[in-house]
């Protein structure tokens, strides 16, 4: 031990002493311990990271969320017996039904970025998802859909703008309305789990549904390091850092989908024309909430290489990536600076328009 008289003497011993602690405890913070744990919800593989948390209290968590996330899992399942479905078939019998505060902020959250997304992210359309036969958790062999039954669904054009939500009673001026929140209820029910995570006060996490993401905090000194699944080949597309509230939502043609004659029928339905979106492989979109990730990503997909700036600057988007289907990558500035691709693209077109 140095004597503290010395330390008090020599402020440049002081400083540098002072300077090898901090380094020290950064040593020791990089070594902090890093939780993981793994449960099935929303029809894929929750993964759950926490850093610098001790196993019992990570464990309570985890066990926490799990639960909520089955709740939520079995709550806002449009096709599974539930408050969901139920809501769903009151709407269309009746024009209105009572639900709970939970499911209200949820349907007003859903109509509102639909409405931003100019309906091109509708979860309105579940109709049109169960007659392409992507509602089940088998995925459908083809063939496509008689086209006049997808022309019906598609002029009874369901939208926000028929939903009224008033306190907790919703109601609808269209039979044709029926919710399928497939592209939204993971990421928002991500964004409860990291609400809970905090109340728990665990501050670092991440919540990862098979390739969509939030994280919260940091891993020690250093930000979240994440992958961006190559839409085409196995493996890595780019890297990218995330810290404090961010999240990553990708949506892409390879999740759900049949070949059929040699051509590619994908779970993401273009709500104009009621099939498939077909100018996108992949949207990746990074946004701190969610939920508004996970309809974003969506919404530009559909929208396509043309129309994603103006789309993503009304849903309040700053950096998205699209990889169109000549594997060309459509980005924004911003976007750009922040990925590393794993080897050079070959054509990258820069929006400046976001
Ligand atoms: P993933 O589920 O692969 O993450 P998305 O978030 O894009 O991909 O969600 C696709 C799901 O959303 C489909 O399986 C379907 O249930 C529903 N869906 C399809 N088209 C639309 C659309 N235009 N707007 C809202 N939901 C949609
Ligand atoms: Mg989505």
């Amino acid at each position: 031990m140095l004597p503290l008289a010395l330390l008090n003497r020599d402020p440049l011993l002081r400083i540098l002493i002072l300077t090898l602690a901090c380094l020290l405890a950064a040593c020791n913070r990089a070594d902090a311990p890093v939780y993981h744990d793994q449960f099935f919800a929303f029809g894929t593989l929750i993964d759950l990271t926490f850093y610098d948390v001790d196993t019992l209290r990570a464990e309570q968590a985890s066990r926490a969320l799990e639960q909520a996330f089955m709740q939520m899992h079995n709550d806002w399942h449009a096709w599974q017996p539930g408050a969901l479905q139920q809501m769903n078939e009151q709407l269309a019998e009746q024009g209105q039904a009572s639900s709970d505060p939970a499911m209200a902020a949820l349907i007003q959250e859903a109509n509102r970025l639909s409405t931003l997304s100019n309906g091109l992210f509708n979860p309105l359309i579940g109709r049109l998802v169960a007659l392409w036969g992507f509602h089940d958790d088998e995925p459908p062999q083809g063939p496509p859909p008689a086209s006049d039954r997808i022309r019906k669904l598609v002029e009874q054009a369901p939208a926000s703008a028929d939903v009224q939500v008033d306190d907790l009673q919703i109601s609808s001026r269209n039979p044709a309305v029926r919710y399928d929140l497939g592209a939204f209820a993971k990421g928002y029910a991500i964004d409860r789990g990291i609400e809970q995570l905090q109340m728990l006060g665990i501050e670092h996490a991440i919540i990862n549904a098979g390739g969509d993401l939030r994280v919260s905090g940091r891993h020690g000194q250093r930000p979240w390091r994440i992958g961006i699944r190559d839409p085409r080949k196995t493996g890595v597309l780019a890297s990218i850092e995330l810290a404090g509230d961010e999240s990553v939502f990708t949506s892409g043609d390879y999740e759900r989908f049949y070949d059929y004659e040699g051509r590619r029928y994908h779970h993401i339905i273009d709500p104009r024309s009621g099939y498939p979106a077909n100018a996108t492989v992949s949207a990746t979109v990074i946004h701190p909430i969610a939920a508004t990730a996970d309809a974003a990503a969506t919404a530009l997909f559909i929208a396509g290489p043309d129309a994603w700036p103006a789309i993503a600057r009304q849903m309040g988007v700053e950096y998205v990536m699209l990889v169109d289907r000549e594997g060309r990558i459509h980005m924004n500035p911003a976007m750009k600076a922040r990925l590393t691709f794993e080897s050079e693209p070959d054509t990258v077109i820069l929006s400046e328009a976001l």
